[in-house]
């Protein structure tokens, strides 16, 4: 039954990515003796410390995140624990979601290690540009993440966690449904231990258990709002956005030379490197921009800059440099050395291309 999906199923195309066991990976691969151990990230052994994170070794023995490192050695006396360098991870991450935010704007990061992207109107494939994020991430970091795709952040969420570690999921509009359905209900983020129990004495253990119920029955069960809540996700359906927590508003490159030019051609010639490499970012980031703004720093370090707004958006080098060339007539370039040139690309609306969900039905 095609029409049986969801409409809210069609409107967005969500990915969720996962670091694998993010702190314990880099420790890793920082120290290599440590591939193949147990190792546990977190607090002292004999402290009041929990498990932050643990090599897949160390779940082999039980151990899992939030777990106390006491019980945690319990389980694996050999076990290696590691007190967490969160400056490292940072760093790392910073990385990371510079990879994010060169496909789309729309990013919500939930951890260091984890975000959400929104990459509804970006040109490509969902799957495809997951594949390209965590092959950039390999390459940028040596460290592997995990990848779901899918109409939502609930199930873009639950299937990052499925091939994992280094591996991704799809799940298209039509197979929501029966994905969900045949999961656990406390896969859903957000059904903890207590609410567990409370479904299980009703005989309640798979998301497809409560399709039967109504939602009278369910609040009677549950309360009003969990009753609501659950109705809605355990059929796969989450209207939640990804909430972007940074907006960028300007995109631009400068070059400090290495010698003060005062040739005009050879300033020429930098300004038009400069604008191809902002075009290229822009069209990398999906953005057109309504102003361009060039900077020139003289050789006595004085710097001007000169802009011009345009009635539209645009990306495109052509435009840039011819543009950017006239702000240069208007500065002292030629006449005086300089020793630093930019171009920057404000006034953004995202660009209009808008592939709908159905593209992801053809994949
Ligand atoms: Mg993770």
């Amino acid at each position: 039954m095609k029409d049986d999906i969801h409409p809210s199923l069609k409107e967005r195309k969500i990915i969720h990515i996962d670091m694998d066991c993010f702190f314990a990976a880099v420790e890793m691969r920082d120290k290599p003796s440590l591939k193949g151990l147990p190792i546990v990230v977190g607090g002292h052994p004999k402290s009041r410390g929990v498990v932050s994170t643990c090599s897949y070794e160390a779940r082999k023995f039980g151990i899992h995140s939030a777990m106390a490192c006491s019980k945690a050695l319990k389980l694996c006396p050999k076990a290696i624990f590691i007190t967490p360098n969160f400056e490292k991870y940072k760093a790392v991450s910073f990385t990371i979601q510079e990879i994010f935010r060169s496909y789309t704007p729309i990013v919500e990061p939930l951890s260091l290690d984890e975000a959400y992207l929104d990459v509804t109107k970006h040109n490509l494939y969902a799957v495809k540009i997951a594949k390209k994020i965590r092959q950039e991430i390999f390459q940028e970091t040596r460290l592997t993440a995990s990848a779901g795709i899918a109409p939502n952040k609930l199930i873009a969420k639950i299937a990052s966690d499925i091939n994992k570690p280094n591996g991704s999921t799809l799940v298209l509009p039509s197979q929501v449904r029966n994905f969900i359905g045949s999961l656990p209900l406390r896969k859903i983020p957000g059904i903890g231990p207590a609410t567990e129990k409370q479904l299980i004495k009703q005989q309640l253990y798979l998301c497809s258990d409560i399709w039967a119920y109504s939602l009278e029955e369910l609040i009677r069960i549950l309360g009003e709002n969990r009753a609501q809540w659950l109705h809605e996700r355990c059929r796969g359906i989450d209207g939640r956005l990804v909430k972007s927590t940074r907006v960028r508003k300007s995109l631009g490159t400068e070059d400090t030379f290495s010698y003060d030019i005062k040739d005009y051609t050879k300033i020429l010639s930098e300004l038009s490197k400069i604008s191809e490499s902002v075009a290229k970012s822009l069209k990398k980031k999906n953005l057109k921009g309504k102003t361009v703004t060039l900077k020139v720093k003289y050789k006595n370090f004085k710097q001007i800059t000169r802009s011009k707004t345009f009635g539209n958006t645009t990306n495109s080098f052509e435009i840039i440099y011819s543009e950017a060339k006239k702000l240069l007539q208007k500065t002292e370039a030629g006449q005086t050395p300089i020793r630093l040139i930019g171009v920057c690309i404000s006034n953004f609306t995202e660009t209009e291309t808008q592939r709908s969900l159905f593209d992801i039905e053809t994949l």
